[in-house]
């Protein structure tokens, strides 16, 4: 008999009829003899409805209030999660994350999980009860509320798995694993058996948004043995692991689209020390996190400064760097919200030259122009114009093979 953590996230809670489904598929578990764990998300499209009803009170919500708002979707599916499975003569009891006593830090609509009591949850577990725990919640050493940021309950389903160092954490959800690109954007995309955490936490964090990039460090740091399942057919999933359990690592795993993201850029900036630290600072200093940065210096002894942030904080990041612009006396701010990021991810790339003029030479092949380009071991990620973001996704996913089987 093992213990199982299991995910559930808002298309397979979305309806009455899918909770029903979703209580079936925990009391076969049940009945194979396993302990169970449930963690859920709100009904598909309900933290949106929250946060534009925040909105259209006050934008931007102050962060502590939409917190409480915004918890209150998980609150609705546990409830009736646990009724389905009373009605079906499954023990379950409902848990919020405060309840749990999922403890966070104070960053509200970001918080980050420090502390799990699991005691409460070992003691229903022992008294034969399913326990129900909303995800994408936790409270603060003060009582407040708070969420942990989009795409949350991976991470609280993870960071429970490891707490209770259950056997595996099953993430189920409307695909039925880890793609080697969204199956969405490119049909002909395969699912993958097994990727490593490594790759997994490219992927999540350059825009594969089936897990959240937290859950996939928690996964990683904690060796929670992790699966990507769908809540609609059965089917293995895919695993993710650690290099040493695959077998023959493919070239390339994946490719991912960001369109998170917007590019601003300070031209005419004076060419000397500093001046990464003077535009960047402020920008630090605003919590605003960089991603990508380019810097050339020109003939003129004059450079351009770019730099990609997430499009929610561009507003805020370009009057920084008006501020900055008049001060440098450069000569002026570009911004540029129309871009998108596409990366490819493999841990075979360590081991093989060549992939980066492959990349350029099938984007340019298409037409499609690069404006900025930043790499790692074991990615390489590219910045063009939004309009030919899915062209490029299904260009690279062909030109590496990855529809084929390895
Ligand atoms: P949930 O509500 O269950 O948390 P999400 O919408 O957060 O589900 O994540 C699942 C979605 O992630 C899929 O419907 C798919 O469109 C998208 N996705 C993006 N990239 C990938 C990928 N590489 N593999 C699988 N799904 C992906
Ligand atoms: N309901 C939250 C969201 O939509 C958390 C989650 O689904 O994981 O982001
Ligand atoms: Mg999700």
């Amino acid at each position: 008999m093992s213990l199982l953590v299991q995910k559930y996230g808002g298309t397979s809670v979305g309806s009455v009829e899918r909770i029903q489904a979703v209580a079936e598929r925990v009391e076969a578990a049940r009945v194979a003899g396993h302990s169970i764990v449930v963690v859920v998300s709100a009904m598909s499209g309900e933290t949106d409805r929250l946060l534009n009803l925040a909105r259209a009170i006050k934008n931007p919500p102050p962060s502590r209030e939409l917190d409480a708002v915004l918890a209150t979707g998980e609150q609705v599916t546990i409830g009736l999660l646990a009724m389905a499975l009373l009605a079906r003569g499954v023990d379950a009891v409902s848990y919020t994350g405060g309840q749990v006593r999922i403890l966070t830090d104070s960053a509200f609509n970001k918080a980050r999980i420090l502390d799990i009591d699991a005691s409460n949850v070992h003691t229903e577990l022992k008294a034969g009860k399913v326990v129900v725990i909303a995800g994408f919640q936790g409270i603060d050493d003060q009582g407040n509320v708070t969420t942990l940021g989009r795409g949350g309950s991976d991470t609280t389903a993870v960071a429970m798995a490891a707490a209770l160092k259950a056997d595996e954490c099953q993430i189920y959800t409307d695909v039925d694993g880890v793609y080697t690109t969204d199956p969405r954007i490119v049909p002909e995309a395969r699912r993958l058996d097994r990727i490593t955490y490594e790759e997994m936490l490219e992927m999540a964090s350059l825009g594969a948004k089936v897990l959240q990039i937290r859950s996939v460090e928690f996964a990683s740091k904690y060796q929670v043995t992790l699966r990507v399942l769908s809540s609609f057919v059965d089917g293995p999933g895919t695993l993710i692991t650690t290099e040493e359990n695959i077998m023959e690592a493919a070239l390339i795993s994946g490719v991912t689209l960001n369109r998170d993201e917007a590019k601003l850029t300070i031209v005419g900036v004076p060419d000397r020390p500093g001046v990464a630290s003077t535009i960047l600072g402020p920008i630090a200093d605003a919590n605003i996190e960089v991603d990508m940065i380019v810097q050339n210096s020109g003939a003129d002894g004059a450079a351009d400064f770019t730099f990609t942030v997430h499009r929610n904080e561009y507003d805020q990041a370009l009057a920084i760097c008006q501020q900055t612009n008049l001060e440098m006396k450069a000569r002026a701010v570009q911004g540029d919200k129309r871009i998108v990021k596409v990366s490819i991810v493999g841990v075979g790339m360590r081991s093989h030259a060549g992939i980066a003029s492959r990349t350029f030479r099938a984007l340019a092949a298409e037409g499609i122009n690069i404006q900025m380009i930043s790499t790692s071991e074991i990615k390489i990620s590219v910045v063009i114009d939004e309009k030919y973001g899915e062209l490029a996704v299904r260009t690279l996913h062909a030109e590496f093979g990855l529809a084929e089987q390895v």
